[in-house]
């Protein structure tokens, strides 16, 4: 239980560590922005990571992602993956990438795997088997640093592995593609989020596809969708020709919200979105985009996934669509799962609004407590 630090009201279902209630947000977010800026920044803080925008008039531009830092002098980048050093841009780059990498066995919780060839969609072009893809593997690289700030960051700790940007163990895209091989079916780029890291990815992708010879590879990536417009064309690209996917993590409908929630608009997100659903058509098989919504309790409310759901039927109605159970972790460790009969209310909107293929994701993560 904690109270909201504007208008007072006590509820369950607010973050104690956020301060303040979705409608403080939503129809009050003049009076709510010192709060949650106040909260993203002792974030921030307790990594040695930049607390706000890096924009820095005589610094080091950065177009990789929807922050479009400027680096100063001494500065790191919001990611906290590049420096300045005298002038110098030091630390991650496209031939240098912060990450770590591990194979999954198929089929894996790939947040599109209920409708991609891992499963047996798009045999023979696309999958080695009719059906579940037993016997292969799935390289799965994560992409150190984010251009977010999720409160609720399920995968968090990899800010302690920036803290010294010159001590990091650095990977070349051969690195990676010397660890495909034959029963390797696919490449999976997360994080993190692979937006800051977008051309290592592009490099790696290329090289793994040239060296494949006739055998099937597929490239996705799994993002929040801030990446530059031009990189994503030539991802597009990348996921078209191989049978991957690109997975759009659709956080949220209302901007203010995602401010709230993880510290930077959504704009560019959900532009980059219509972006990709425009290729849809070119491959009709299996889906070249998918997107998904965590849904954080007393946050992500039916409104927020009536407009996301719209908006995603407005573009194409197959568009699958994976509402993921929240699991309390990082800031927000005081918000409870999602209730299972939320998230199939939730469902029940989607399908509402047009989608074709609406998926409840972590089902065992759902409780039937309130
Ligand atoms: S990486 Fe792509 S092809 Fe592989 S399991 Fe995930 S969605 Fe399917
Ligand atoms: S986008 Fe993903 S990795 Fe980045 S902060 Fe949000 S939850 Fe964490
Ligand atoms: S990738 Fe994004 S957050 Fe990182 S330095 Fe470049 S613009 Fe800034
Ligand atoms: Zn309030």
């Amino acid at each position: 239980m904690a109270e909201c630090r504007l208008c007072k009201k006590e509820a369950v279902l607010i973050s104690k560590y956020l301060g303040v209630c979705l409608d403080c947000i939503r129809y009050n977010f003049a009076e709510a922005n010192p709060y949650i800026r106040e909260a993203h920044e002792n974030t921030r803080k307790d990594f040695n990571l930049a607390v706000s925008g890096v924009q820095d008039k005589d610094g080091i531009f950065c177009n990789l992602c929807v922050n479009r830092c400027k680096i100063g002098e001494g500065q790191k980048g919001f990611c906290g993956l590049r420096q300045n050093l005298e002038g110098k841009l030091i630390g991650a780059d496209k031939n240098r990438g912060n990450l770590s990498f591990y194979f999954d066995s198929l089929p894996t919780n790939c947040v599109a795997d209920f409708v991609c060839p891992a499963r047996g969609y798009g045999y023979p072009e696309f999958s080695y088997s009719k059906g579940p893809e037993y016997g292969y593997k799935n390289l799965a690289v994560f992409y150190n640093g984010c251009s977010f700030n999720c409160l609720f960051c399920q995968n968090w700790h990899f800010r302690d592995g920036l803290l010294n940007i010159k001590n990091q163990n650095y990977f070349s895209p051969i690195d990676l593609v010397n660890q495909i091989d034959e029963n390797t079916a696919c490449i999976c780029y997360f994080g993190g989020d692979p937006s800051c890291q977008l051309p290592h990815s592009i490099i790696t992708s290329k090289l793994a596809l040239k060296n494949k010879k006739n055998r099937i590879l597929r490239i996705c990536w799994e993002t929040n969708g801030t990446m530059d417009e031009k990189l994503l064309e030539e991802i597009i690209g990348i996921a078209l020709e191989s049978g991957g996917c690109i997975k759009f993590d659709l956080k949220t409908w209302t901007e203010e919200l995602n401010i709230a929630l993880c510290g930077i608009t959504n704009k560019q997100t959900l532009e980059n979105f219509k972006r990709v659903a425009t290729y849809i058509k070119k491959r009709p098989k299996i889906p070249l985009l998918v997107a998904s919504t965590l849904l954080v309790p007393g946050y992500i409310d039916e409104y927020e996934i009536e407009m996301i759901s719209r908006f995603i039927a407005s573009l194409d109605k197959s568009i699958p669509y994976s509402l993921l159970a929240f699991y309390p972790s990082f800031y927000m460790q005081d918000l409870p799962t999602t209730s299972r009969k939320y998230a199939y209310r939730c469902r029940e909107i989607a399908l509402r609004e047009g989608l074709e293929n609406v998926h409840i994701g972590n089902i065992h993560l759902l409780s039937d407590m309130y």
